[in-house]
């Protein structure tokens, strides 16, 4: 990937995005909210696109000139629309944080009570953590995940839900390995008269190749972001029925945001268009099949993982019991310079701290992407075993950063 027009104007920025582009082929990418999006996305998202002011919508714009980003932006509301079954899609949302927060801002009024997971337990930031704005403008409370399983404690939710009266629920994670099961946080939602916001953000393309169960249909409002388990470049999305149609669409313009990302709106486009062919079902039923594989290797090989094993592109491993001197900040740390990039990770019952958390996360979106089967990834799990067990030995570092390098050699990227 050259950047022959940069490099004319500016040698350092230049050196950091090739930087960028060789550290994405060299090393394995397994943050699971990470994934790389084929070259006609980034082509669309570094296109003329960027130059236009189109606030509005289709057909119904502030500024003059809008015919293209109209094509551009409808062609993403169609696909999107095929892809998922909403009755209606806005593809504006900056981020899946901004498309979260137009719902809220949409529905709720200050003080009102949002209903999330606890942060600790695989919610997100834009759930209502109080570090967000979302946490001081609303009134908050959490529900946690089952301490001894791990998975959802849904009659848990329903008790929570009953005695907090919450006016929305907020169900969709960024770190829980199992199916999510809408519809009984949608009963939950009903028996106190409350919204049901499901925020995909992680499983995004899960849901639209059909892999996860979705819950357009069942939850008032479906919330995405669309560059993780789906490849549709940078951004967020909000889906909703046709009677909420118009308050989201205020609520994202001119509620939250003015003009809207027209470039990453077409890389949107692009993505969905990918998302829409039967490749993209083989990927998504590859990225399961590999995280299972992956879990599958990493508990024989005596690490423990939350909920005993995955549903999805994560897995979640507690290293407290089979490494109680490693931190997941040290696996992390130890992982990276053997060119495996995860992340440290909270765990439900967390006894560290979120900065230096106990477990690792550890995701296969951007691995099956770059051609990764279930063998390779069995390997990769062998690779994190040695590293973790012996995350200061220097030498064991080197020899599987050697055998990173084959691997990422086996299955090339952006050539
Ligand atoms: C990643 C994520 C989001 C959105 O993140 P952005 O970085 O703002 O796109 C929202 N909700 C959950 C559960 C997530 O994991």
């Amino acid at each position: 990937m050259e950047h022959e027009h940069v490099r004319d104007v500016d040698p350092a920025v230049a050196d950091a995005l090739e930087g960028e582009v060789d550290r994405q082929r060299e090393t394995l990418q397994m943050i699971a909210s990470e994934n790389h999006v084929s070259q006609a996305v980034i082509d669309a998202q570094g296109s003329a696109l960027t130059n236009k002011y189109a606030e509005g919508y289709p057909g119904s714009r502030y500024y003059g000139g809008c015919e293209y980003a109209d094509e551009v932006e409808q062609l993403a509301i169609d696909r999107a629309t095929e892809l998922f079954g909403a009755e209606h899609v806005n593809v504006q949302p900056h981020s899946g944080t901004q498309a979260n927060q137009a719902v809220y801002f949409a529905m709720l009024e200050p003080g009102d009570k949002i209903l999330s997971l606890d942060l600790n337990h695989g919610g997100h930031l834009s759930h209502g953590h109080p570090a967000n704005f979302v946490g001081q403008l609303y009134e908050v409370e959490q529900y946690e995940v089952d301490a001894e399983t791990g998975y959802l404690d849904y009659e848990g939710l329903a008790e929570h839900a009953e005695e907090f009266e919450p006016d929305i629920i907020v169900s969709g994670y960024s770190a829980y390995p199992r199916e999510i099961e809408w519809e009984r946080i949608q009963e939950a939602a009903d028996s106190v008269g409350a919204l049901h916001l499901a925020d995909i953000a992680h499983i995004t393309g899960l849901v639209a190749a059909g892999v996860h169960p979705s819950p357009v249909g069942t939850a008032d409002f479906v919330t995405g972001s669309t560059h993780k388990t789906i490849r549709s470049g940078r951004g967020g999305i909000v889906m909703c029925d046709e009677e909420y149609a118009d308050d989201i669409d205020a609520a994202v313009f001119p509620g939250g945001q003015g003009g809207p990302l027209m470039h990453n709106i077409a890389g949107k486009a692009v993505g969905f268009k990918e998302a829409l062919e039967p490749e993209f079902e083989d990927y998504a039923e590859q990225t399961v099949a590999n995280a299972k594989a992956l879990g599958e290797r990493l508990a024989e090989n005596g690490f423990s993982l939350v909920s005993e094993g995955t549903d999805n592109h994560l897995v979640l491993v507690d290293l407290r019991e089979s490494h109680p001197d490693t931190s997941g900040g040290d696996a992390e740390e130890a992982l990276e310079e053997a060119g495996i990039v995860l992340n440290g990770n909270t765990v439900p019952g967390e006894t560290r701290s979120p900065f230096d958390p106990s477990g690792i996360r550890a995701g296969t979106p951007a691995l099956t992407t770059r051609g990764f089967d279930e063998e390779d990834c069995r390997k990769v799990g062998d690779l994190i075993t040695r590293v973790v067990d012996a995350p200061e030995d220097e030498a064991v570092l080197e020899e599987v950063r050697e055998e990173v390098a084959t691997l990422c050699d086996a299955n090339p990227l952006y050539e």
